[in-house]
């Protein structure tokens, strides 16, 4: 099984939660939400791609 490094998607800052699908190809799985409860970064539990938000 290969391993891809993990990707950082930016996001707007006043976003309170994603939605990550896993992006394109093999690495796609099905619809998860995260909240970003406070933080400025979560991380998907599926593909490992982190999410983060932009620095004003
Ligand atoms: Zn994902």
């Amino acid at each position: 099984m290969m391993t891809n490094p993990p990707e950082t998607i930016p996001v707007e800052n006043d976003s309170d939660e994603v939605s990550c699908d896993g992006g394109n190809g093999s690495l796609g799985h099905p619809v998860v939400w995260y909240s970003f409860d406070g933080k400025n970064t979560v991380e998907c539990l599926y593909c490992d791609r982190a999410f983060e938000k932009k620095s004003a």
